[in-house]
């Protein structure tokens, strides 16, 4: 029986949230911000500035030799505050005039006090004379300065004089805390207070931060960071909240108890909607809900194409949470299912009998239906305090994450870590149909060391005894960088399937951070190179009759599903939320007609004309 979907919460609350919103703005005026739409829904509510975590400070006092080392992280802590505040000021320029000049300032007297400043100058010297660590002596200044500015307010001073007094505190303790966080390297957020319809808004949201969200609760996320497939904008889509990420100024810009209407397919934020703002979201929310319900009626039709070719239609798995809207999608198992998420927010990594657990519930889910589980794909933006606090890895340095130490390439050179994870894999397999994934490849030699340990697990797990198939399951590779999309037809002798990941491939091949604002402009996956890729990976897979999908966000577009079956693809992996739309347009074309689209695309070497040909395709073709 095909579910009607409940409507969302924010359905219920949308006459309160009118009428405050409605008082609200005879005071504050509508404001509109732009940001990089990532996850589709319309959303209202009141906004909530995330509550950075208070820092715990667990070392107050140093040994005199130290102060030398002590004054050096805190050297390090300010250049990195100045960077993080310096890169919030640059991206204030895509806001128009008057907001800009309300909220630069601000950001200005934030870089200000990382200078020669009285707060730096007495953190140095408590630093010296009286051996605190670098924390707490940032801590025992900035209250110094906050009691003193605040020892000023006499009772004969004016209300707004009182108001300019507390605002400088403020301040000082903001920035005090900006340095505490990051000499610290305070793990990760709390969102515990976060009040049921919220709208979160940050300053930037990590991987793990969006992992400890919960969907139920929240109407809304916007950040100022981060860019259309990042790992965080990956989280939120799974998710399934509408969510806005870059848009810039709208954390100094918002105030406790503004009301916002997020719209995640245009990519705006409004600030302090006016009547008619509200009214329009009200409809959204409503044609929104209406299209889900219309969309839930296909999940029982089969993902056939009208000429009969059957395509395998799964879904990506990031969090436990996705589970039951993974099986109300209608996709047929899992195609990716990102094990990060056992990593993350914990301080020891998982043993093999609990990873073994979690692998189990999520097979048993699937009832027989396929799942391909990626080993650990540490590395990049995707931090996981458990392996760093371990000591198996460096911090993650600014220097270039993206090109270091990161999947298959940890996992070699941590040999324990992917043993522990293939016996998990392996023994959770005996509960359905699974698959192993590495991710980061580029070149044969880690598919041949990765597969040899693989087998040298599965003896060990024999000679212990513990049940595994007797057939392993089969073993396949990532293809996201450009050097293992080129070496296609090697790696094909090697692996036993692909799965092609769109976000690292564009990523790497244009030389553009997926997560990064400044240029997600620049993060264009249907550029030619990016599209000749894919082919050339597909056609390689297809001439050993090796099994391919794709499981990048890619896959998860209606609009290049035509393309994608025109160049062979017959597996896609997707989020689970975008499974009826891709079905549908399945089943509304024809293989024949999709294989001449695909080579007029293919033609193609401008990706404007590459995407109009794609809004076109149907259109008279
Ligand atoms: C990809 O890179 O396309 C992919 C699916 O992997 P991830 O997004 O987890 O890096
Ligand atoms: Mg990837």
């Amino acid at each position: 029986m095909n579910r009607i979907e409940p409507p969302p919460p924010q359905h219920q609350r949308l006459a309160r949230i009118a009428t405050a919103g409605l008082a609200d703005t005879n005071v504050r005026s509508e404001r509109l911000f732009h940001g990089i739409p990532v996850s589709a829904g319309v959303a209202i509510g009141p906004v909530f500035g995330t509550i950075e975590p208070e820092a715990i400070i667990t070392r107050q006092k140093i040994q005199a030799s130290d102060t030398g080392a002590e004054g050096a992280r805190l050297e390090a802590a300010i250049v990195q505050s100045r960077k993080q505040l310096a890169k919030l000021r640059a991206r204030l320029a895509v806001l128009p005039e008057e907001s800009q000049s309300e909220i630069a300032p601000l950001i200005d007297a934030y870089i200000r006090m990382l200078g020669p400043s009285r707060l730096v100058r007495g953190v140095k010297q408590r630093i010296k004379e009286t051996l605190l660590s670098a924390e707490a002596a940032v801590m025992a200044e900035s209250r110094a300065i906050g009691d003193a500015i605040m020892a000023q307010a006499e009772p004969c001073l004016s209300a707004e004089d009182l108001a300019g007094l507390q605002r400088r505190s403020d301040e000082i303790g903001e920035i005090a805390r900006r340095l505490v966080r990051n000499l610290t390297r305070t793990p990760f957020r709390s969102f515990a207070g976060l009040p049921e319809g919220a709208i979160l808004v940050a300053e930037a949201l990590r991987p793990a931060d969006a992992a400890l969200l919960d969907p139920s609760r929240l109407a809304g996320v916007v950040t100022e960071a981060g860019g259309a497939d990042g790992h965080t904008a990956v989280m939120l889509r799974a998710l399934g909240v509408p969510a806005v990420l870059g848009a810039a100024g709208l954390t100094h810009a918002m105030q406790p108890g503004d009301i916002a209407v997020v719209d995640g397919l245009a990519g705006t934020v409004t600030l302090n909607p006016g009547p008619v703002t509200l009214a329009a979201a009200g409809k959204a929310v409503t044609a929104f809900a209406r299209e889900r319900q219309q969309y839930s009626r296909l999940r029982r039709l089969p993902a056939v194409t009208r000429d009969g070719e059957a395509i395998e239609l799964q879904a990506n798995l990031e969090l436990p949470v996705e589970l039951p809207l993974i099986v109300q999608s209608g996709a047929v198992g899992i195609g990716l299912l990102r094990t990060e998420f056992m990593f993350m927010n914990r301080e020891t990594i998982p043993d093999e009998a609990t990873q073994t657990e979690n692998y189990r519930v999520i097979v048993e889910a699937m009832h027989g239906d396929p799942v391909t589980i990626r080993v650990l794909d540490w590395g990049g933006e995707k931090e996981i305090e458990a392996l760093t606090l371990a000591g198996v890895v460096p911090e993650i340095s600014d220097a270039n994450p993206a090109l270091g130490l990161r999947g298959i390439r940890l996992l070699l050179r941590r040999p324990e870590l992917l043993e522990t994870q293939f016996a998990a894999i392996l023994r959770a397999s005996m509960a359905g149909s699974v698959r192993v994934l590495l991710p980061m490849v580029t070149n044969v030699g880690e598919v041949r060391a990765a597969r040899k340990i693989y087998e040298r697990v599965a003896k060990r797990l024999r000679r212990r005894g513990e049940g595994i198939p007797e057939k392993l399951p089969p073993l396949g590779i990532m293809i996201e960088t450009p050097g293992a999309a080129l070496s296609a037809d090697a790696l094909a002798l090697e692996a036993d399937f692909f799965s092609i990941g769109t976000n690292d491939l564009t990523a790497y091949t244009l030389a553009v951070d997926r997560g990064e604002t400044d240029v997600a402009d620049l993060y264009d996956p249907m550029h030619p190179a990016v599209l000749r890729l894919i082919q050339f990976a597909t056609e390689a897979a297809l001439r050993m009759r090796m099994p391919v999908s794709i499981c990048g966000e890619l896959a998860a577009a209606p609009r290049l599903t035509p393309l994608l079956l025109g160049l062979g693809v017959r597996s896609l992996s997707m989020n689970a939320s975008a499974v009826p739309k891709v079905k549908q347009v399945i089943r509304s074309v024809e293989i024949s007609a999709c294989i001449r689209f695909a080579q007029r695309v293919m033609e193609q070497s401008d990706p404007e004309q590459i995407r109009a040909l794609l809004d076109g395709f149907g259109l008279g073709d």
